[in-house]
C-alpha cells in the first residue's frame, strides 16, 4: 500500500453512504435517516520527525504533555492529517439560532463514531499491508479535557500541570498545521482551504509519505479577523482582540448536553462565516 492508495480507501469509506449514512433508529427526525455527513476529505503529511511536533510540547503551545509521533507508534516516518468537512446540509442547518441543529448534534456525535471507524479502519488497512501504524486518539494514553475541574481523580494518567486546563496530549488541529492543512482563526477552528466546519483525525505510520508543503507563515494566516465568529456565538466567548475564551464555551456545551443528552453541541462559530467551507484569505 502506497500513500495514494490510503488516501483513497479514506476518501472512499467517508464518501460510501452505506457506510458513512445515518442509521434510521438513530435519527433525531425521519427526514434525517440515510443522511451522510461528511464530504470529500483533504489530507495533509508531516514528516514524523518533523521539528515542529517537539515545537508543540512548548507551553506556549500545547504544552510539555504533547505526544510525538514516536511515542504512538515507534519507527514512525509519517503523521498523516485528515480534514472531514461536514456537507452542506449540516452546516447551512446550524447557521442561525443560538441552539444546535439536529443535523449539527448527529454531526458532532453520529459523525465522531463514524470518523473513528473510519481511522480505525485505515489503521488496520495500513497493518495488513506490513507497516506499522496506530491512531493516538486510541492510544490509551491519549486525553483530551475541557476543563472545568482540578481533582486528580477526574484526571487519570493526565500530569498534573494540564489538570483542569482546556488541552489534550495529541491536539488534532495542531497536528493538522504541522501537516500543512491550514491554520487558526479567530474561534480556535483550523482554517483549511475546505474552510474549518469539520472534524479532524491522524494517524501514525512507518510508511514513507511525502510531506504536504506549509504554504503559510504565521499560525492565523487564513483568519480575515473579519469578527463575524464572534457575533455568531451565543456565549460571547469570543472577543474580536483576544480570540475565544475557553470557559464561557465549554459552559455553553455543558447547557446543551443537558438539553439534547446524549448528544451534545454548538459550533455556530463556525457555520454562516467566511471560513466556514472556504479559506477566506485567498481572495
Ligand atoms: S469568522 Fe472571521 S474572524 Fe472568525 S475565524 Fe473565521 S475568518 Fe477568522
Ligand atoms: S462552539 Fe459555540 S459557545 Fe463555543 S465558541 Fe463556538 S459559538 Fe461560542
Amino acid at each position: 500500500m502506497d500513500e495514494k492508495q490510503l488516501m483513497e480507501r479514506i476518501s472512499a469509506t467517508v464518501l460510501d453512504d452505506s457506510a458513512g449514512a445515518l442509521a434510521p433508529e438513530v435519527a433525531l427526525r425521519p427526514d434525517l435517516a440515510g443522511m451522510r455527513i461528511f464530504g470529500a476529505p483533504l489530507f495533509g503529511v508531516a514528516r514524523a520527525d518533523d521539528p515542529l511536533f517537539e515545537a508543540l510540547r512548548r507551553e506556549e503551545a500545547v504544552g510539555p504533555w504533547h505526544m510525538l509521533p514516536g511515542d504512538v507508534c515507534p519507527g514512525a516516518k509519517s503523521v498523516l492529517s485528515v480534514f472531514l468537512p461536514y456537507i452542506e446540509r449540516i452546516k447551512a442547518s446550524n447557521a442561525g439560532g443560538a441552539e444546535p441543529s439536529a443535523e449539527w448534534l448527529h454531526g458532532r456525535i453520529e459523525g465522531h463514531k463514524f470518523m473513528v471507524r473510519a481511522a480505525g479502519a485505515a489503521v488496520e488497512a495500513l497493518r495488513a499491508a506490513g507497516h506499522r501504524a496506530a491512531l493516538p486518539m486510541a492510544d490509551g494514553r491519549f486525553f483530551a479535557q475541557e476543563g472545568a475541574t482540578t481533582d486528580p481523580a477526574a484526571f487519570p494518567g493526565v500530569p498534573e500541570a494540564a489538570r483542569g486546563a482546556y488541552t489534550s496530549n495529541w491536539s488534532e488541529r495542531h497536528v493538522a498545521y504541522v501537516c500543512g492543512l491550514g491554520t487558526f482563526g479567530l474561534s480556535k477552528g483550523l482554517i483549511t482551504e475546505k474552510g474549518a466546519c469539520g472534524r479532524f483525525f491522524s494517524l501514525v505510520t512507518d510508511l514513507e509519505m511525502a510531506p504536504t508543503p506549509r504554504a503559510y507563515g504565521g499560525i492565523y494566516d487564513h483568519c480575515i479577523r473579519c469578527g463575524r465568529c464572534a457575533a455568531r456565538c451565543p456565549a460571547g466567548a469570543i472577543d474580536t482582540e483576544s480570540g475565544k475564551a475557553h470557559p464561557p464555551c465549554g459552559a455553553k456545551l455543558v447547557e446543551t448536553r443537558g438539553k439534547y443528552a446524549p448528544r451534545y453541541g454548538c459550533g455556530k462559530c463556525l457555520c454562516g462565516v467566511p471560513c466556514e467551507g472556504r479559506d477566506p484569505s485567498r481572495e
